[in-house]
């Protein structure tokens, strides 16, 4: 049970960049860090804006002297300090993640960054090359697979109730752009401009949250081959797809496929997976978080609820109020913040053992789903054809 003790002996000293006043994402990165007690917001360079984002990070109650302009002046400042920043994280558009990721590394920073990491694998490995060399990590946000349930699912899996993996089924189907939103709307402007965005939409902004959650619940799974077929419905998007069916080949013979939209009609956000085994299937809805389905073959239908004495250990150790209250996305992502902050502290102290067996959306998470991305559009530019992973 997660009571608010902090999980080192002491926090660490923490910033920003992005996550501004206009943001759609920095609060929850706020609020998730600073949960339990692990982090200490001190310093950030909040906005594009520099003057909009000095005067939130005064809002915020941060010292006026560390509201930076931009964050190279942030990291140079920082470094300077006899207690600056030790962990930066990265909530800006997608083109800026990688020059932000690897400045930070350079400027000796742990990093939590948003995903997607970066642009292209060749950048992806550049990062993870950077954090054994700077011996810091880089955490992504792929935040849903911090609520507990995913963690029970893993262990079921682990235990062989489903039996044999047969097939993966994924989707992140949500309805709110199934016009030109981009019109109006400066969040989703970038989202479907590639200099801001990269190869890609709907992939990279909403596939590869269900595809580490897949990855969550089953480790040992490993893509083999995939094929992909994008649509741009609205007609301004092209080349960037705002629908796209995914269908995967897995090394143990286990089928797989992921549908991604923006275009999905009344869709809330219809984020759902579902793996099946020989014996048994489970399935987890973003919508109901507080709820996993175990279904058996010939018996009725379980619902495991969240918080409840019958969960593996391993999940309720994520557990942060007893079962009938509701947990939501604030609490999957403080989840995720509390495991940056255990694999902070042990890469810092050299604890190889600790990580080995420890798990979070790690820079090697970040690459997956980078490479992912790229194999899928791959396939889709070349009218849907099968391409080797
Ligand atoms: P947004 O457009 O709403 O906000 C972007 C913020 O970054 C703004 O505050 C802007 O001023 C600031 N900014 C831009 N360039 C900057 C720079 N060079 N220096 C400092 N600040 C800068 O975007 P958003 O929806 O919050 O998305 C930001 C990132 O978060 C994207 O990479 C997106 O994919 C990701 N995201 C992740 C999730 C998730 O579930 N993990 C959800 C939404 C968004």
């Amino acid at each position: 049970m997660i009571n608010g003790i902090k999980v080192n002996d002491r926090a660490l000293r923490w910033g920003m960049v992005g996550g501004g006043g206009t943001s759609q994402i920095g609060y929850i990165h706020r609020s998730a860090a600073l949960r339990d007690g692990n982090f200490l917001l001190q310093a950030g360079a909040f906005d594009i804006d520099a003057a909009r984002g000095r005067a939130f990070g005064v809002a915020l109650g941060l010292d006026p002297a560390r509201c930076y302009g931009d964050y190279e002046t942030m990291f140079a400042a920082e470094a300077a300090r006899a207690e600056g920043i030790e962990a930066v994280s990265i909530a800006t558009p997608n083109n800026t993640h990688f020059a932000i990721c690897r400045a930070a590394l350079n400027a000796g920073l742990h990093v939590v960054c948003e995903k997607p990491l970066c642009f292209t694998v060749a950048e992806a490995h550049e990062l993870e090359q950077l954090c054994a060399e700077k011996q810091k990590i880089i955490g992504v946000t792929y935040g849903y697979a911090g609520h507990q349930l995913i963690q029970q699912a893993r262990e079921m899996i682990a235990e062989g109730l489903l039996g044999e993996i047969r097939i993966v089924n994924m989707q992140f189907a949500h309805g709110f752009h199934h016009n030109a939103v981009e019109q109006q709307s400066a969040s989703t402007k970038w989202r479907v401009d590639p200099r801001f965005v990269g190869p890609s939409y709907v992939l990279g902004d909403l596939a590869t949250h269900p595809l580490f959650i897949a990855e969550t619940m089953l480790p040992q799974l490993k893509i083999k081959r995939l094929l992909c077929s994008r649509q741009s419905f609205v007609k301004s998007r092209a080349p960037l797809e705002d629908n796209a069916f995914v269908m995967m080949e897995y090394d143990n013979g286990a089928v797989g496929t992921l549908w991604a939209s923006a275009v999905n009609c009344g869709s809330m956000h219809g984020q759902k997976i579902r793996i099946i085994g020989d014996k048994a299937s489970l399935e987890w809805w973003d919508e109901q978080p507080n709820q996993l389905r175990y279904e058996v073959q010939g018996e009725p239908v379980q619902i495991l609820e969240r918080g409840m004495g019958y969960l593996h250990p391993g999940a309720l150790a994520d557990d942060r109020i007893g079962g009938g209250h509701t947990e939501g996305l604030f609490d999957a992502w403080s989840n995720l913040y509390r495991r940056f902050a255990l694999a902070m502290a042990a890469t810092d102290r050299g604890d190889r053992d600790f990580l080995k067996t420890f798990w979070y959306p790690d820079v090697h998470a970040g690459l997956m789903g980078v490479r992912w991305v790229e194999q899928c559009v791959q396939s889709a530019d070349a009218g849907a054809i099968w391409v080797n992973c």
